[in-house]
C-alpha cells in the first residue's frame, strides 16, 4: 500500500487537471451550439406552423444545428430561407422538401365573431397567443400577433376561421416578428 502512495500524488492533480479540461471543453462546445442555433433561428420565418416536423421555429434550428435536419423544410420561408440557411452553414441549396408543404403568401387568420361559440379550442392551438376571447365569448384574433400558422384551423367545430392574404389587406400591420419571404426571388 505504501508503494502505492507516490502514483496517487501524481495521478490525482492528473486526474482534476483533466476533468476540469473536459469541463471547458464541454462549455465551450454548448456556448458554440447554443450560439449557432440562435443564429439560424434568426433565418427562420418565426411562423411557429410546425410544417417542418418540430414543434416551431427553434426546435428546428436545433436540429439543423445538430445535423438532425435538412435546411429545405421550412414552406413559410422558402427559397429565401434555405439559400440564407445554405450560406451561413456552408451547405448546397436545394428545393423546398415538398412533403413539408408548399410555399405561400403570408396569411392572417380571421374569425367570423357571428359563427363563433366561444369554445376556446383556437386560443390553445394557437402557439403566439394571437388570440383573443373568454369561454362562451365571441373569440378575436389580433391581427398584429398572427403569424398565418394556420393551427387554429383544424380544432374549431364550427369552421369559423378563414385564412386571408395579407397581400389582400393593406390596412394589416405585418407583425414585425413575421419575416415575409420575397416571393419574386
Ligand atoms: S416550418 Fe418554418 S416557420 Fe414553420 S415552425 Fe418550422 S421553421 Fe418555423
Ligand atoms: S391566430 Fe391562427 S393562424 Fe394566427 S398565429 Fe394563431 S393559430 Fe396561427
Ligand atoms: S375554435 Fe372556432 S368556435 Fe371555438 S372559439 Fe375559436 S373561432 Fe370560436
Amino acid at each position: 500500500m505504501t508503494q502505492l502512495w507516490p502514483t496517487l500524488i501524481i495521478l490525482g492533480p492528473a486526474g482534476l487537471l483533466i476533468g476540469i479540461g473536459l469541463s471547458i471543453a464541454a462549455r465551450r462546445w454548448q456556448d458554440h451550439s447554443d450560439t449557432m442555433i440562435e443564429r439560424i433561428n434568426k433565418l427562420l420565418p418565426q411562423t411557429q406552423c410546425e410544417q417542418c416536423g418540430h414543434p416551431g421555429c427553434r426546435p428546428y434550428a436545433r436540429a439543423i444545428a445538430r445535423g438532425e435536419a435538412d435546411i429545405n423544410r421550412c414552406p413559410p420561408g422558402g427559397d429565401t430561407t434555405i439559400r440564407a440557411l445554405a450560406d451561413l452553414l456552408g451547405k448546397q441549396v436545394k428545393a423546398l422538401d415538398s412533403s413539408c408543404g408548399e410555399h405561400k403568401a403570408p396569411l392572417l387568420a380571421v374569425i367570423d365573431e357571428q359563427r363563433c361559440i366561444g369554445c376556446t379550442l383556437c386560443i390553445q392551438a394557437c402557439p403566439v397567443d394571437a388570440i383573443a376571447g373568454a369561454a362562451k365569448w365571441m373569440h378575436t384574433v389580433i391581427a398584429a400577433e398572427c403569424t398565418g400558422c394556420e393551427l387554429c384551423l383544424p380544432p374549431c367545430p364550427v369552421d369559423c376561421i378563414d385564412l386571408v392574404s395579407l397581400a389582400d389587406q393593406p390596412q394589416r400591420r405585418i407583425p414585425a416578428h413575421v419575416q415575409i419571404p420575397d416571393l419574386a426571388a
